[in-house]
């Protein structure tokens, strides 16, 4: 609100000399361009890692609205790193080909079938998509998997009765330090091979935490299809705005938080216990949520703090 009258002041002197008169909306307008200045300040120069997924991705409007919400970050200053999932596209690919799709502890069983179609779908379909997308708004995106510079490496999840579901054993940077050096988007699929060269398929969640907190990056943000951590989640108003380390371990025990928000909440907890500024889950199906959580005083969604 401060900023709000602030701005309206800074715009009053011209409106006597001005051919039109200002409108509320204009002031608005200034209004929120002069809020974002401090967060602009902030993290120009700075990482911020994106898990890129479900509902956000689901239309073509959001989608839009997610790359023009990255072009924007760029052209402040702003090193995004981006890691996707593509559930929905996978299942269609796999409807296709009569391979049915499981899903267990949030997490999708893969057998070797179904990772042939994982690894086609997310390394050269939808990876190629968000490329694109950047690319046509003059962000200049690079695509990688977790395999490409060995910047992911995998190992079976669990106890491998998941089939080829992996876990991220190790991650190795140095593929992106040239890439963001130059101003470049890294755009990362959830696919990492083994030691041995096996591919595996990783929840993005998990991979985006372990590249947040192997980067230092000052904010770690996921995209979703709630409008972050929810009570009940039947309620949108349980809404949980802000909650520390162990109150979210706290959820996961009780079993409020489960199924596919069980590997958000996690990574979460990961990338703020080895020193990621900030986690946040947001609402993909709000247009522009990036923009809201990065550049307003509000924010949006469940924001996890390392204080514990
Ligand atoms: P994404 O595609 O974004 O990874 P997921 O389906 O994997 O989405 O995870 C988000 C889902 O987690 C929600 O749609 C919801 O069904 C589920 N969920 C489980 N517990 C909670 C909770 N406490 N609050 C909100 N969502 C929850
Ligand atoms: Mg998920």
């Amino acid at each position: 609100m401060e900023s709000a009258k602030s701005a309206a002041a800074l715009v009053e002197p011209c409106q006597t000399n001005s051919a039109r008169r200002l409108t509320e909306d204009d002031s608005l307008r200034v209004s929120v361009l002069s809020e974002a200045l401090p967060y602009i300040q902030r993290f120009s120069g700075r990482r911020i890692v994106i898990k890129y997924g479900g509902a956000a991705m689901a239309h073509a409007n959001l989608q839009e609205a997610v790359f023009r919400d990255l072009a924007l970050l760029v052209s402040v200053g702003v090193e995004p790193v981006v890691v996707h999932g593509g559930g929905p596209e996978i299942n269609q690919w796999l409807e296709r080909l009569e391979i049915p799709a499981q899903f267990r502890d949030g997490l999708r069983v893969t057998d070797a079938d179904t990772m042939d179609v994982v690894e086609m779908v997310l390394v050269g379909r939808v990876n190629k998509q968000i490329v694109n997308g950047l690319n046509q708004l003059g962000a200049k995106a690079v695509g990688l998997s977790g395999s490409d510079g060995s910047l992911v490496e995998a190992r079976p999840w669990g106890d491998g009765s998941h089939g080829l579901v992996g876990d991220v054993a190790r991650v190795n940077t140095d593929v992106l330090e040239p890439i963001l050096a130059k101003g470049y988007v890294p755009v990362i699929s959830s696919v990492a091979a083994t030691v041995e060269g096996c591919s595996h398929n990783i929840n993005a969640d998990t991979v985006a935490g372990e590249i947040a907190a192997a980067l230092q990056a000052e904010k770690l943000i996921l995209l979703t299809d709630t409008p972050g951590i929810l009570l009940d989640r039947d309620d949108p108003s349980s809404l949980v705005h802000q909650l520390r380390l162990s109150e979210a371990r706290q959820l996961i025990t009780e079993g409020v938080v489960t199924g596919g928000m069980t590997p958000k909440t996690e990574c979460c907890i990961r990338a703020l216990a080895q020193g990621v500024g900030a986690a946040h889950i947001i609402d993909g199906r709000v247009p522009h949520a990036l923009l809201l959580e990065v550049f307003t005083d509000a924010g949006i969604g469940t924001m996890v703090v390392g204080r514990s």
